[in-house]
């Protein structure tokens, strides 16, 4: 209802001054209302249309109170005109509003597609791990079985079936953990936290038919203090390989394919002879130096060859252990230990990094 067909419908019922005031007032409070809605850009905007007309001290409000001291009729006419202004006015907020809320942006600020992710932390393998699973694929391309045995095990598996005698210091308790528990008694009964990986070799010959080459991977525990050259637990990588005609070069070749995995190229290495209760014959298997390239240096003591590993043909005894004829088969072993293999991979100079569960430390791997 505009202005001036306000005044046409009061002028029709022929009424005073005063009530016409009122209608004209209305008719300019609702089209100004109209108005104030129209422009609204905002919700804080459509709220303070909101507030000037409806509100407690609203424009109609103060139209309402007045209409009081009209006569009967008047006061009727008015009251209407105020109500059908009032639905007018609610009417254009509730569907501005509506407008309002749908053009709104759903982000506080617009979306910039071309900028950067927020990077999610992934975390990464353990060195130690990655060097596992880098030597894992290379074996299992050359048709091993990856085995696992058990950490803890016994003095039959550890020590009795590895041809280790009875006085050998490794069985003391200065050197391996053994379990309370089984203190008092001996062989299979005695359980000890394993200090090689050499026993899980006898438990896979007792579990499958010969010839056969598998690796199994694992931690070990040595009972002693830790500096930067020792830790109390560690990895191994051992390999074992039984056939009836096993040649020594096929033993280098072994550790060739773990030298070249963990390198990345190809090392020379050197096997010189040595002892170990559960080989026979035995050897020291030296790598060249990778810091002077068999120049000599510090990192190892001037002769260019670093000690890396032992190895040797399953001893008979242990042949015998797991079930096997020594007179129809024999084998070649390596075992490598797995942090020193990584520390050199990586050029880390202290052994306790690799068990410090340092992020630190191990963020720079993954
Ligand atoms: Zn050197």
């Amino acid at each position: 209802m505009d202005t001036r067909h306000a005044r046409e419908m009061w002028g029709q019922m022929g009424s005073t001054d005063e009530g016409a005031e009122l209608l004209e007032h209305i008719a300019s409070i609702r089209e100004r209302s109209l108005a104030a809605c129209a422009a609204a850009r905002t919700m804080d905007e459509l709220d303070a249309a909101r507030r000037e007309v409806l509100g407690r001290s609203g424009t109609l409000l103060q139209v309402r109170r007045a209409i009081g001291s009209l006569p009967g009729e008047q006061r009727k006419q008015v009251g209407a005109a105020v109500a059908a202004a009032q639905r007018d006015v609610e009417q254009a907020l509730t569907r501005r509003e509506r407008e309002l809320l749908d053009s709104e942006p759903v982000l506080a600020r617009p979306l910039d597609v071309t900028l950067p992710g927020i990077p999610v932390p992934t975390g990464g393998l353990h060195p130690t791990v990655q060097l596992m699973y880098d030597l894992n694929d290379a074996f299992a391309a050359l048709n091993f079985q990856i085995y696992e045995g058990p950490e803890i095990s016994s003095e039959l598996f550890e020590f009795d079936n590895l041809n280790f005698p009875p006085e050998h210091p490794a069985r003391e308790s200065m050197d391996t953990y053994w379990l309370t528990s089984s203190h008092a008694k001996s062989g299979a009964e005695r359980l000890c936290l394993r200090p090689h990986l050499t026993g899980a070799s006898v438990r896979f010959m007792l579990e499958n038919q010969p010839p056969f080459r598998f690796v199994y991977p694992g931690r070990v525990y040595r009972n002693e203090s830790t500096d930067a050259r020792h830790e109390r637990a560690f990895f191994q990588y051992e390999v074992l390989i039984v056939d009836r005609h096993v040649p020594l070069t096929l033993g280098k070749f072994l550790v060739s394919t773990i030298l070249d995995t963990v390198f990345g190229k190809h090392v020379p290495t050197r096997m010189r002879t040595g002892f170990f209760p559960f080989v026979e014959p035995g050897f020291e298997i030296d790598m060249q130096c990778q810091v002077c390239g068999g120049q000599g240096c510090r990192t190892c003591h001037g002769v260019g060859w670093l000690e890396i590993m032992p190895g040797g043909s399953p001893h008979p005894n242990v042949l015998h252990a797991g079930g096997l004829d020594p007179d129809e088969w024999t084998g070649f072993y390596v075992n490598v230990g797995l942090d020193r293999l990584a520390m050199m991979r990586y050029g880390i100079d202290d052994v306790r990094l690799m068990h410090s569960a340092d992020l630190r430390f191990l963020g720079q791997f993954s």
